[in-house]
């Protein structure tokens, strides 16, 4: 297996690391949205880095995708917007591009490349968490579309997205069978609740999505009628991979900073890493970066090969948000009282980590999945 980056690849991630460190990082907005630097990155082409070039995309390969979404966290200090940029990308206009049929994409994938469209996806209800299936929210069929009423919960781009992709159930048989619809912000019956507030992620807003009576046309079901349980498996296997690619990145800009500061900070007249009990939480940095990678680059061969990865993505995830815990945990203490105060963003960096075990499927649910596929192997 060749595990060299080509020239390419090398020269994108170059210029990817430069765009973010000239655009991105403007502490202004470390904690709240900011539309013109959704611009930027629009502008820049990485919204459609793997969508085809009829619809504006790059058509990179996932791969490619994987190594500048890496480079896209380690630069980007503003781990909310990393969040609204990939919650648009891969489980809102990319399940358009791969599921969607001729029509939904001829509709909607130029506007959502090209920025001029946000997207979310909505699964989450008040009484269905983890237990999604559980869900409510309901679309009752007639001649022309469905007829949609439900709320959904933590919708992550909620206030700021165009776009929806929704989960519903559509059969009440048993087991229930659930439909996942493209809904427009603009569509009647759709309103946005209020922005909850977070403990991080804040430069991403999340709302409660509510569906009145909202007509939906035959048109914008998304994939198959009653299939919407295939669907979402889907959505998550993408979630669980492109959403933590990042926070890697993010782990090699922690543990940069942290070798950074023992080498430079004196306690008792030596420089505080020649104490193991610091060097070595550096290491365990640089072996959890080290570990992720190779599962990110399995990955996305899997995916490039057109595999499924629904196990390997729940690894994945589990792993990289456990090991991206605690990496921010330990540079709080090697960093001491600095890394509590507001100065050095080693706090902010671990209020963003924290919600990693909880979103795409806590990391208890990750190991009941991957306890539950041994019985496949
Ligand atoms: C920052 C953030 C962004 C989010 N964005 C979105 C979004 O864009 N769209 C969306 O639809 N949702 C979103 N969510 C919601 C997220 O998917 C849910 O929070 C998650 O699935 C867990 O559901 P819950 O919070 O209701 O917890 P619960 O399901 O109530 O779980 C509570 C606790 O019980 C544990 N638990 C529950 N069942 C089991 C079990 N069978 N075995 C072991 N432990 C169990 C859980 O692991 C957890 O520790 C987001 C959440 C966060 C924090």
């Amino acid at each position: 297996m060749d595990f060299s980056m080509s020239q390419e690849q090398n020269m994108f991630k170059r210029e990817t690391i430069d765009f973010i460190r000239n655009n991105l990082n403007l502490e202004e907005f470390y904690e709240k949205y900011s539309p013109e630097m959704w611009q930027k990155v629009a502008e820049f082409g990485l919204l459609g880095i793997t969508i085809g070039e009829e619809y504006g995309g790059l058509n990179e390969s996932y791969l490619t995708a994987a190594i500048i979404f890496e480079a896209f966290g380690y630069a980007c200090k503003n781990n909310g917007f990393t969040f609204v940029i990939n919650n648009h990308i891969w489980v809102s206009q990319n399940l358009i591009y791969l599921y969607g049929a001729r029509f939904l994409k001829d509709k909607y994938l130029k506007l959502m490349v090209s920025g001029e469209r946000i997207g979310a996806i909505a699964i989450t209800e008040v009484e269905a968490g983890s237990d999604a299936l559980s869900m409510h929210a309901r679309a009752e069929k007639d001649d022309q579309g469905y007829v949609l009423n439900g709320n959904k919960m933590f919708i992550s781009n909620g206030p700021i997205a165009d776009i929806f992709i929704v989960f519903a159930v559509t059969e009440h048989s048993q087991p229930k069978k659930i439909t996942a619809f493209v809904v427009e912000r603009e569509f009647k019956g759709v309103k946005i609740g209020k922005e909850i507030g977070k403990m991080g992620l804040n430069a991403c807003p999340t709302s409660e999505v509510i569906f009145n009576n909202c007509y939906i046309p035959k048109e914008n079901v998304l994939g198959q009628y009653n299939q919407g349980e295939l669907l979402l498996t889907y959505a998550l296997e993408w979630e669980r991979f492109y959403e933590f690619v990042p926070h890697i990145g993010v782990m090699q800009r922690i543990m940069e900073q942290c070798s950074e500061h023992v080498r430079t900070r004196k306690q008792f007249g030596i420089i505080i890493g020649d104490n193991q009990s610091l060097s070595h939480k550096i290491a365990e940095m640089k072996v959890a970066i080290e570990m992720s990678k190779q599962m990110m680059y399995k990955i996305a061969w899997l995916k490039d090969c057109g595999k499924t990865a629904f196990t390997e993505t729940s690894i994945f995830k589990l792993y990289v948000s456990e090991n991206y815990i605690k990496t921010c945990r330990d540079a709080l203490q090697i960093f001491g009282a600095y890394g509590y105060t507001k100065e050095y963003d080693i706090e902010r960096e671990l209020r963003d980590a924290l919600a990693c075990s909880i979103y795409s499927g806590t990391n208890e649910m990750q190991k009941n999945t991957i306890y539950k596929m041994l019985s496949f192997i």
